[in-house]
Formats: C-alpha cells, structure tokens, sequence
C-alpha cells in the first residue's frame, strides 16, 4: 500500500465512504476485498482534461470522460474551461456542476477561464462558486460566436476577442495571488508562434512551427509576473527541455510554480509519427529524444511534480482528416495511472506514480485533506493494481469516445484490478461529486 512515507503491509478498513483504519490485522468486516499481492494505490487525480461538454458532444461528455477515468483509476478529474460556453462566470460554473453531476461516474473539479476581457470581480465569484484553479490559454483567441477557443483564428474577425496575454495575467496578477488558486498556463508565446507559422505538410512542419522557445518564453514571462504578485502560476502540459529551464530558473528565482507533464510527451518522440499518424498530433506537439530525457529528469528531480492528461478526444472522422486539417488533442485518461507505473517502474521506484498522479495533484486542488491518500479521515477512492499483470492499450477497450490515442498498442506491465471512489467500484452509475478547493492557507 502506497502511504507518503513509503510503502506498506496493511488492511484498510472503510465506513461510510470514508477510510476509517490502516492497520495490520484489522478484523474481517461486511465486505471484504482481498489484495494480498497487489498494489493498494489513492485514485488519480487528473488535473487537465477536457471533458468537451457542453458543446462538443460528438467528441465526449462527462459520461463517457468519467467511464473512461474510472476504467483507469482516475477518481478526480478537473475539467478545463474551454467548454460551450466557456467557463468564464459564476453563473456559467455552476450550470456546467449542475450537468456534470448528472453524468459524472467520478468526482470532478471545474476549472476557470482567464479571458482578455475578464474582470476580477469575475474572477473571485468563480472562486467563491468553487474553481479549482483559473486557466489562460496565451496562444488562443477567443471567439465569440459558436466555437469559443480557435487555435487558427483570423486576426480580422470581427467576433474574436484576443488571447489572454501577459498584459491580462499582469492586470489581473493582485487578485489572483489574493484569491491564491492555481493560474495555470497554456505556455506557448503567440509572437514565437506567429513568426514560425507556415503550412503543416508532415511531422517536421508541426515541431518548427510550434518551437520549444515558444514553451520556455511563456513560462519565463509568466513567472515574472508570478514572482512580482506572489500567485501560484501551474504550468500545463509540459513538453520540452528549454521549457524545462525556464521553470527551473523561475522557481530558483523565488516564484511559486508548480509543472505537469503528460504520458505522451515521456512515452513518445517524433519518431512515433510514423507509427500512430494523427493520434499523436497534441499541442503542444510531442518533441525529440533529448526533450523526453531531459522530462524524465525533471520527473525524477521533482521539478516537475504533477502527471496529468490533457485527455482531448475528437471524433474518429476528424482525426482522420488530412494532418494540416485534423484537430491536435488525443484521449489518455484511461491510461493515465498504467502509464506512471511503467514510467516510474523504469525510473526505479514504481512508488513514484501515486505521488505524481494523486498526492501532488490532490495538492495543486486543494484537495490535501480528502484525496490522494489511504489515511484515515480520507476519500476511499482506491485502485487496486496487479503488478504481474499486463495491459495492452486497445482502441476496442477504451472508454471515452475517441477511441484511438497516441498510446495505441502500448504494453504495460501491470493491471487495474479494482477501482473504488468512495468505498465503491466506481463507474457503474452516476454518483460523482463536485470537489472543491478546501479554504486552508495555501
Ligand atoms: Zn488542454
């Protein structure tokens, strides 16, 4: 059993939902589940998905997204704000709650959006209706009509609000470090971006279009700002070393920054284009060889503290358009935990999974007090896993609506046996509830 200070031999006892013993030896009780010879494991916790609803229902809704989490373990998820309509009020929040909780299979969070036009007043209601955390999408414009955050905008539509910049972050910077939540960034500078834009005929065109400069200028803007304000700036979706660096420069110069990474950019380069096709196109894009090592370290030198997802289904016809055409984003919540065990099993300590993808992300939501651990007093959100088993990642076995990810084929050397939110096996119906940041000195 995974426990902060290590591993252990020990039965948990459970009540009510909640864990109430972990000791050895504890009495026989109404139920009983036998994991002698497995890895008793706290639910992930996964900080970025996208949940695609409302708006997208052809790509994915909370039912299918939250099937798919409890297939893999995850008991959390945090959905990002880039719904229809976005998330970008109070108002807008609690109608997103309101569907999710009739359709989630797990619990979830809901993240804010920081739009250029955002006021802080709308930034503290959120807050106070239950945010996890607000999130700035630097390169994305904001449109205002059917489809809310375009990555390939016309400058001169007239419906497009500009992207939140560094200008929004700054203006909004005192109020966000009051309010104390997570910021989190979609680091890519749009100016790198702009000066590199050219037309995507292969792999090769994506990776200099979209240049890890774009990621380590981002996040090096970002951090001034963070640093000067005194706000918890999370970076998403780490991909590359220069990136990396500039993370590490701006935690060494004072700022509070916390960094994700996801399975795709530890488990593939740009050689497995060849091999998956547009699956594996996410953006930011999936790098070489030296940025996959240099995560890896950052992983291992705990810079880097959070695995999540990006989890970003579309439909299988989208993908399936030509590679300029087809939408970037590939689901992975299912495989989110088999991935960190192989990962940490090939780093050397198989026991760094549960930190990067349930105690540190418990942490980044607030949730310190309730997820991410097997303690008593805590959620009995439990995976079960066979470390002698092995998992192939199928297309036919996945959950969520886009079937085929960038994993595709993958083998993992373990399996989820049982996976339990709040004392029961999770998935089967509709009983996920709404998380909210506990109001602690954060
Ligand atoms: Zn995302």
């Amino acid at each position: 059993m995974f426990t902060a200070e290590g591993p252990r031999d020990a039965d948990v006892m459970v009540s009510d939902g909640v864990i109430t013993r972990v000791e050895p030896n504890l009495p026989s009780s109404a139920r009983v589940i036998d994991a002698r010879g497995r890895y008793v494991l706290p639910g992930a916790v996964d900080v970025h998905v996208h949940s695609r609803d409302p708006g997208f229902p052809e790509k994915e809704d909370f039912e299918t997204l939250t099937a798919a989490a409890a297939a893999g373990g995850v008991t959390v998820v945090l959905d990002m704000p880039n719904t229809v309509p976005a998330v970008d009020s109070a108002g807008a929040l609690e109608s997103k709650a309101a569907l999710a909780r009739s359709k989630a299979r797990v619990d979830f969070g809901l993240w804010g959006i920081i739009r250029s036009s955002s006021t802080s007043g709308q930034l503290e209601s959120m807050a106070a209706a239950g945010a996890v955390g607000f999130k700035a999408y630097l390169a994305y414009p904001f449109s205002l009509g059917r489809k809310q955050v375009l990555s390939h905008a016309p400058a001169d539509d007239p419906d497009i609000e500009p992207p939140a910049d560094y200008g929004t972050l700054a203006r909004l910077a005192a109020t966000l470090a009051r309010i104390g939540l997570p910021v989190a960034i979609h680091a890519e500078d749009p100016a790198i971006l702009a000066a590199f834009r050219r037309p995507l005929s292969g792999y090769g065109d994506l990776l200099e279009s979209r240049p890890p400069e774009a990621e380590a200028v981002a996040i090096s803007a970002a951090g001034a700002i963070a640093r000067d304000a005194g706000l918890h700036l999370h970076i998403a979706h780490l991909s590359s070393a220069p990136g990396l660096q500039a993370a590490e420069d701006a935690i060494g110069g004072g700022a509070r920054v916390t960094v994700e990474t996801c399975p795709q950019y530890l488990l593939l380069t740009e050689r497995d284009f060849e091999r998956t096709g547009t699956a594996m196109k996410v953006l930011p894009p999936v790098r070489t060889e030296a940025d996959r090592l240099a995560l890896l370290d950052g992983l291992r030198r705990g810079v880097i503290g959070i695995v999540s997802t990006d989890h970003a289904p579309h439909t299988d016809e989208e993908k399936a358009l030509p590679f300029e055409q087809a939408p970037a984003g590939s689901p992975g919540v299912q495989t989110l935990y088999l991935s960190c065990l192989q990962i940490a099993k090939e780093i050397g300590d198989v026991w760094l999974a549960p930190r990067w993808v349930s105690r540190a992300p418990a942490r980044l939501a607030g949730l310190e007090k309730s997820k991410g651990a097997i303690e008593p007093g805590f959620d009995a959100d439990i995976v079960i896993v066979d470390p002698g088993g092995r998992t192939r990642v199928r297309a036919a076995g996945m959950r969520s609506r886009q079937r085929h990810g960038a994993l595709e084929g993958h083998v993992f050397d373990f399996a989820i046996k049982d996976v339990l939110l709040r004392g029961e096996a999770a998935g089967d119906r509709a009983r996920g509830r709404m998380v909210r940041p506990a109001l602690v000195a954060r």
